[in-house]
């Protein structure tokens, strides 16, 4: 058996997907050794045309741009599909449907390791599309019996902002690093157990040595169980 090609469909934002990049071809080469590297078929969209869409409420157009993004994936040889960003999981049920290849969702590959460290109640950061409407959180609480808390309005706001006016744009303020870990601290303090960074440039951001509320880093964690995907039927 040989090693799976992961399809990624990346851009949203490429600051993230830099990172998934990274992470994926670092799993391959802790597991295999040597000079081993993922095999990968990325296609990059045009975040700006993305971002347009989803603050228009136009999620059918993005549907369809990824739709066309994952079946040029499919045909460049990927065995199975990442989205890569959480907030562009509201359309992955047409994804799933645009192609044949098994898309590996990131919020269960998330909360499969909430329910594996045994997390009742997680606090949740992202986008205000991913923390306010059901696709995620309903996702997490319904199929693993998670509860999941989010930040109140005006925190979610600024933690929106943060991430589409500096996060994907490349910036790292420190100032938006102590707002964010206040708002973890204020999650905590609410009864959340741990914390999601439920899209996928907040690592760049915040990391477990700042705080020492658990982190559960969407990146990461979809990448990880990417590479078990890959390698699964290595021999
Ligand atoms: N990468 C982010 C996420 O994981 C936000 C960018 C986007 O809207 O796709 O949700």
């Amino acid at each position: 058996m040989t090693m799976k090609t992961i399809g990624l469909l990346g851009g949203m934002s490429w600051e993230s997907t830099v990172s998934y990049y990274r992470a994926l071809n670092e799993g391959v080469k802790t597991a295999l050794g040597g000079l081993h590297s993922a095999k990968l078929c990325l296609y990059s969209v045009d975040f700006a045309e993305i971002e347009r869409l989803q603050h228009a409420g136009d999620w059918d157009a993005t549907a369809e741009i990824l739709c066309r993004a994952a079946r040029r994936v499919e045909a460049g040889g990927a065995d199975f599909l990442l989205i890569g960003t959480n907030t562009m999981h509201k359309v992955a049920p047409q994804v799933a449907e645009a192609v044949s290849i098994p898309l590996l969702h990131i919020a269960d590959a998330t909360a499969q390791r909430l329910a594996t460290d045994g997390i009742r109640r997680v606090g949740l950061l992202g986008t205000r599309f991913t923390m306010e409407q059901d696709f995620y959180k309903g996702r997490i609480a319904e199929g693993f019996g998670i509860e999941v808390l989010v930040p109140d309005e005006a925190q979610r706001d600024l933690v929106h902002e943060v991430i589409y006016t500096e996060l994907c744009l490349g910036q790292v303020k420190e100032t938006s690093r102590q707002r964010y870990l206040e708002i973890i601290a204020s999650l905590r303090e609410r009864g959340a157990e741990a914390v999601i960074l439920g899209c996928t440039e907040i690592a760049l951001l915040v990391q477990q040595r700042h705080t020492e509320v658990p982190l559960y880093d969407t990146t990461a964690i979809h990448a990880e169980e990417a590479v078990k995907w890959a390698l699964e039927d290595q021999a």
